[in-house]
Parts: C-alpha cells; structure tokens; sequence
C-alpha cells in the first residue's frame, strides 16, 4: 500500500497544478500503485481522468515520465494543456524539427523535462531507446493500451512491440490504460505488454453525462441529421458516416444551412485534414463529420453530441466514438442511426476479411451483440456496460428506452411463419418477394409456391408490419441476408436459435408499429448553458470571447486554456479575489499566476 504521505503529496500536486479538488473513481488507487513503484492496468471510462493517473506519478518520482500514445494530435492536445498547468512536457514526434528535438533532448539530459509523449515506433527505435536507457526514467505510460489487442478495434501492429519495455526498463513501473477493454482486451494487454502480475483497476463504465439514443432509419438518413443538428443550434457535435462520399455529402448539406460543418476522411489531403481539425477544436460550436478515420485522440472537451448517421463497427467502436461527447461531464448526447441494411454489410465486410476464422467468429459475435443493443428493448446504458463485463448493473433512467419503453407485442407466431416461409421458399428470393408470399400476394405466383403451406398465411399482418419483423429476425441473427451482387435473398440464421423459436422456446417480442414517429419528436437535449439564468449565460459568454482570444493569440485550442465547465463554474461563482478564482473546478496555481488577473477583469466588466 502507498503511505498515507505519498498520496496527501499526490493530492497536492492533484489541487495546486491541476486545480482539483479531490481524486475521483479509480484514480488514487492507480497512482498509489504507481508511487509504489508497481506496474499497474488502468480501465477508466472516457473522461474518468486517466491522464492524471499517470501525470501525478510522473511529477513526483524522481526521473522522467515517458507516455507512449498512438496519435500526434492526441499529444500535441495533452503537451499543450499540460504546458498551460505549468507542467514541463514535451513531444518527441516526426513533426518535430532538429532544433526542437535537440532541445528536449537537452531538457532530459539536464534533469528539467518531466514528461516526454512518444509513439510507439519512435520510442522502440533503437537509437532513441539506447538514449533513453542512459537516463533515470520515473514511470512509462501505455496509453490507449487496448491497441495491443487483436480483437478491439484499434489494433496497431507496433503497440506489439512495446511488450519489450519490461526488459529495457526493468525497474520501472508500467502503467497501461484504456477507456475500451473487455474482458479478453485486457487479458490481452497483459500477456503483451508483460503485466502479468499487475494490479487491475476497472471502473464502471458509467457515463452519467451522456444520453444514449438509437433508432432504426426510416426514411432519407441526411434528412434526419440535418434534423437533429438543427434542433441542436450552436453546439459542437460529431457526426459518423460509414462512407467518405456520405461524410462530404452530409458536410455539404449542413454547411448549406448555416452550420459551421467540416468533412473529414483519410481520402482528403493531410494538410486539408489538418486545417479542418484546428477549425472544429478551434471553433465553438462546429460540427465534425467524418469517417472513423476521426476520432481516437480527439479530446475535445465540449463536444455536446455524436450522431452516427451509419452504425459504429463494433461496442468498443460504439462506447469510444460517442464516448467523445461530454468529456467535460456537462451533459451530452449519443445517437445512432441503424438499419437492416447496415448489420448485412457489417457481417458481409467481416466474412470478405484474410483473417483467421476465430477471429472472424468473435468479430461476427461482436457485431451482432452490438446490433442487438441498437435494436434492443432494455436500457442501452446497462447494455454497454455488461458487455464490458460490469456486473449488477441496473437502467440508466435516461437513455430512450428508459425514458420511453417501447411498447411490444408477443410476435412468436409470425415470427415462425415468416421463418418457415423463408424455409420453403429454400433461399432463393429477397426480402419483398418474401412478403408478398407470406401475404398470399405474388405476382404471376407459380403453382409450386401457391401450394406451399406458408403461401398467404400472414394476412393477419400488414406489409409494413412483415418488414419490421424481418428486421428484427435480421438484427437477431433468425434470418440474414445474402448479398448476392446487391440483390439480397433471405436465409435463415443460427440454426439453433431458429429451432427455439420454431418451439416456442424462446419469445420474439417487436416493437408496436409507429415508435419511430414518437421517437423522432423526442426534444433535444437541452443545452448545459442555456439552462441558467440569463446573467450567468451573459459572463459565460464572455469568458468565452476572453478565451477565444487567448487561444487564437497562442495558437492553442480554447479548451487547454479552460473548459467550459472551468468557465461555467467561474460564471456562477463570480469571483472577485484570486483565492476564490482558486476554487474553480480546473484552476490550479499555474493557471491562476497566468490568467487569474485577467479573468477577474472580465467578470468585473459582465
Ligand atoms: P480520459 O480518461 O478520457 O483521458 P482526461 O484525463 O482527459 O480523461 O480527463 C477528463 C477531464 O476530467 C479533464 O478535463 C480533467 O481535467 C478532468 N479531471 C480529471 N481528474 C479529475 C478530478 N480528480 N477531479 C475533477 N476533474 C478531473
Ligand atoms: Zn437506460
């Protein structure tokens, strides 16, 4: 166990430089672990403050702190802020120039760097490892760990290599963290990066702040997110599309009507890329729409919602890419969009990949599970979290489902004939032809078919109605859909699942007809802002105009100045002298000595 004076020290460094009052979650337990010298694997959600876990233990162990991280633009956010709070830390990446690295270099040699963030390839170099082994090194960060794994989504064949850290740096402590890792991830993480014995930390992977909402699409998809992103003026948001012509037609779309939208993919020029990323972390209230080429690393703060306009690859993907809203814990939303169509080609990509068939079973499984959450009945938020392995989890209250359980009824009995009428019909037609035969309906109907005992069995149900249960069947697994050049025909599913149903063993519950109508009414999330009294919203508004400024004048992006919640608290606090300023969530001394004077003057003047 850490003494009880190594983590008062902790909580010191925890308020004076960072400017919070207490730990939270999990987060003295990883650094107590860290102060002890012991390696350890931290699984905090989003947001949780897993930088913290090993910023502290790095600015209190004698010797540098090195942070392996597999984005530039993640470093360059965290170097930034880190400067801001008075930290000495710096980035050792291709971007650098020769003058800058032979300054860090200077600065570890001389004892005055304390964090140094690298990629993995440019710390496993081995010119750089030689270096780095001359000097006293305080802890190695792994973060964003999960990119070990195989079976996650964000594997990066280097993150392999990192396991050799153990040998190069034997008395170091190593500290692995992820906001992502299942069960099989971290067991992952362990064997390759050799944590065998480490301590594991997993939190809840509760996000109070975040509202989740699905909903199946049912007509024209840019139609719909341009209506939620107009129910949602002035806030900065995220949106998914699964394909590089979606992402600019969508951009398009917005820009059309106002909103500050931006397109982004790995087909787009990289300094294009680049530019249109500092306009969204610079900008308020822009609006990302990109590919999944997007994403990881991106912290900005104030992101008040994701919208999938296609679905996420995967729960991992999911719970990371609208865990990208409302990292600031003011509250925020996610929204997916879905449809049959979406989970065909998701199992079709996964078939078409040069991969082993484990993997490709796990990544089937995995797709499915994620689909049978989208389209699920019970608590989105409890869903994702027993998927990560939380157990004794109850509703969230506030996800769509909580808020408006769907109605269902019993549809055991069609669901049989629709699978028995796909049976008979031995795979050879596509969805609407399907339909027409259970509905007695064909066109120039062959005699063959006629005679089935299935022809016309399902008066009972309108056409509407047999499609929204074959989706079902579809997003359960009874049935799935052969691409066939484009021209889908019906089959059935897992075998055994459909012969449960066949004996009424196991239930198929639908949702009743007209839930999409209500749903897309449901109003948006209202703005943390806009919620307060006009006062407070009119000094928000102008420590954000101060801000801006700020960071335009140091070419930093506005949230490593403050946060809008920093901002938020400031605003409804009022402060007038430096100690009370103090009190802010998000102001230690480095900020306060910098800009404490200068916000005291705009909360005078508001
Ligand atoms: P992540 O786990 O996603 O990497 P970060 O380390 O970026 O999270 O922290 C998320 C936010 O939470 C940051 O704004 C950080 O300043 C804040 N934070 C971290 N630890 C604490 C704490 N103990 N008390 C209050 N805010 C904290
Ligand atoms: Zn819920």
């Amino acid at each position: 166990m850490p003494s009880d004076s190594s983590l008062a020290a902790a909580r010191e460094v925890l308020r004076r430089t960072f400017g919070h009052n207490d730990f939270r979650g999990l987060q003295s337990g990883v650094i107590g672990e860290a102060l002890a010298g012991r390696s350890a694997m931290a699984v905090l959600p989003t947001g949780g403050g897993k930088s913290l876990c090993y910023q502290i233990p790095m600015l209190l162990r004698p010797g540098l702190g090195l942070v392996v991280s597999p984005l530039i633009a993640l470093m360059a956010d965290q170097v930034a802020a880190l400067q801001q709070a008075g930290v000495a830390a710096a980035r050792l990446d291709s971007n650098a120039t020769m003058d800058e690295r032979s300054d860090t270099w200077r600065r570890i040699a001389d004892g005055t760097l304390d964090i140094l963030y690298m990629s993995p390839e440019g710390l496993m170099s081995g010119a750089t490892l030689d270096r780095l082994s001359n000097h006293q090194i305080a802890l190695v960060a792994i973060d964003e760990a999960h990119c070990v794994s195989q079976w996650g989504h964000d594997f990066r064949p280097e993150y392999r290599t990192l396991g050799r850290l153990a040998e190069v740096f034997p008395d170091v402590p190593r500290l692995a963290v992820t906001a992502t890792a299942d069960a099989r991830t971290r067991d992952d993480i362990r064997s390759e990066l050799r944590l065998l014995d480490a301590r594991e930390f997993v939190d809840s992977f509760a996000r109070p702040e975040l509202q989740l909402s699905a909903e199946r699409k049912d007509g024209p998809v840019p139609a719909r997110v341009e209506a939620l992103v107009r129910a949602r003026p002035g806030r900065s948001g995220v949106i998914y599309a699964g394909s590089r012509a979606g992402v600019e037609k969508l951009a398009e779309r917005l820009a059309d009507i106002g909103v500050p939208a931006y397109a982004y993919h790995a087909g787009l020029d990289k300094n294009l890329r680049h530019q249109r990323l500092t306009r969204f972390l610079q900008e308020d209230g822009a609006v990302m729409v990109a590919t999944i080429a997007f994403g990881m690393g991106i912290d900005k703060p104030d992101v008040r919602y994701v919208i999938h306009a296609d679905p996420p690859a995967s729960m991992e993907a999911y719970w990371q890419e609208v865990g990208r809203a409302g990292r600031d814990g003011l509250p925020a939303e996610g929204i997916t969009l879905y449809g049959a169509g979406d989970i065909a080609w998701a199992l079709r990509r996964i078939d078409e990949r040069e991969i082993a068939p484990e993997v490709k079973q796990v990544q089937v499984r995995k797709a499915r599970q994620l689909y049978a959450m989208l389209d699920g009945m019970d608590c989105r938020a409890a869903a994702v979290r027993r998927y990560f392995g939380e157990e004794g989890v109850g509703p969230c209250g506030q996800c769509d489902l909580c808020v408006t359980p769907p109605a269902t009824h019993d549809a055991t009995k069609a669901a049989q004939m629709a699978l028995s009428a796909v049976h008979r019909l031995g795979g050879r037609y596509g969805r609407g032809r399907v339909i027409d035969h259970l509905l007695g309906k064909t066109k120039d109907v062959h005699p063959n078919e006629a005679g089935l005992s299935t022809y016309g069995v399902g008066g009972a149900l309108s056409a509407v109605e047999w499609r929204t249960l074959i989706d079902q069947l579809l997003f359960d697994g009874l049935l799935r859909e052969d691409p066939n050049d484009g021209r889908p025909l019906m089959a059935l599913g897992d075998a055994e699942a459909v012969r449960a149903v066949y004996r009424s063993e196991r239930p198929v519950a639908v949702r009743a007809h007209a839930a999409p109508k209500a749903r897309s009414e449901r109003p948006a999330r209202p703005s943390p802002i806009l919620d307060e009294p006009l006062e407070i919203q009119g000094l928000f508004a102008a420590l954000r105009a101060w801000r801006k400024d700020q960071a335009a004048l140091q070419k930093v992006p506005p949230y490593v100045i403050f946060h809008d919640k920093t901002l938020l608290d400031i605003a409804r606090a009022r402060p007038t002298t430096l100690a009370a300023l103090g009190h802010a969530s998000g102001v230690g001394q480095g900020k306060l000595d910098r800009y404490g004077a200068a916000v005291l003057e705009v909360v005078k003047a508001a």
